[in-house]
């Protein structure tokens, strides 16, 4: 199938960007497209006008700033993928980049856009979560950032307004106590995950405390499960896959119940990560 007509702009600026948002009410940004074309494609969306970001400078670093790694919204996957600075600060991004597709859709798929698009079963909209970590975003009336778990509202529904572009993610600098695990069920690899979970906690002695359990594919939203995430505190695995908090729909890939069984199979996966020293 061919997508519905469309006129195309390219934006230069931000502020050209939320001028346009604000002139046609039926326009999409276009970043990386992996996610929009295909919507197009299936005729799951037929906006009258797309907004390609793409020549808007400066969205496209990655920066130690004030004790959190910034990620502009332009940064491809596969740019991601391969930074040291990620690999080294913001460790759980790291390993959660060769989920995301294949390198085709890495290539130009861009982090911003995965944020922004916020399907429940992608990885990074959970890393989020899992890291406490906030999007910026810049509208009408300027700049503003907002917490990772006030952002994602609904099934691809974030806090951005309709005229607001996402302009980059921020992420704690991880410590040396910081531990984090990732890990995903998937029928192949590079297909979206049927769940998955992206940890992080903080070394606390032979324990660990702050402990945030990011579910995805279990819900509207990436879920934290809370009562696991105190029981794991106190050390007792087998105690935290009893408490597993998720209240998962049956969807295409699974049933509620095959999901929270795989959910109780990743969390004892990703325990045994959160509990290994960092190398
Ligand atoms: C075959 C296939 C497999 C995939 N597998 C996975 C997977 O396993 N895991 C996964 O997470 N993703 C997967 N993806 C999606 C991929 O990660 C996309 O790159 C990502 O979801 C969207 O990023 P994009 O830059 O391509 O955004 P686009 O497709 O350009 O945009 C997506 C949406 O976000 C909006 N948007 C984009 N950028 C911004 C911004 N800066 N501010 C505000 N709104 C914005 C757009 O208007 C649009 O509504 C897959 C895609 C394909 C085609």
């Amino acid at each position: 199938m061919k997508p519905a007509p469309f006129a195309y702009k390219k934006a230069h600026s931000l502020d050209e960007a939320v001028a346009l948002l604000g002139e046609h009410k039926d326009a999409r940004l276009l970043a990386g497209g992996q996610s929009l074309i295909a919507t197009l494609n299936m005729r799951l969306s037929s906006p009258a006008l797309l907004i390609d970001i793409n020549g808007i400078g400066g969205l496209d670093g990655i920066a130690e700033k004030n004790g959190a790694v910034e990620i502009g919204a332009l940064v491809r996957h596969v740019q991601a993928e391969r930074s040291d600075l990620i690999a080294r600060l913001a460790p759980l991004i790291a390993r959660a980049m060769p989920y995301i597709g294949h390198p085709a859709i890495r290539n130009r798929g861009t982090l911003g856009g995965s944020i922004a698009f916020a399907d429940p079963a992608a990885e990074l909209p959970a890393c989020l979560m899992a890291l406490d970590g906030e999007v910026e975003a810049f509208g009408p009336k300027g700049k503003r950032a907002i917490k990772a778990q006030d952002f994602f509202k609904g099934l691809f529904e974030t806090a951005l307004g309709p005229q607001d572009v996402l302009t980059a993610i921020r992420i704690p600098v991880a410590t040396k106590d910081t531990r984090v695990g990732f890990a995903e069920l998937a029928r192949r690899h590079g297909d979206y995950a049927i769940v998955g979970l992206a940890a992080s906690a903080r070394a606390d002695g032979k324990g660990l405390s702050d402990v945030r359990l990011s579910f995805f594919g279990v819900g509207d939203t990436p879920s934290r499960a809370r009562r696991a995430e105190t029981a794991l505190a106190i050390g007792d695995v087998e105690a935290a896959v009893a408490a597993l908090d998720l209240d998962p729909h049956d969807d295409v890939q699974a049933t509620a119940a095959v999901k929270k069984h795989l959910a109780g199979v990743l969390l004892r996966r990703v325990a045994k990560q959160l509990m290994e020293p960092r190398p």
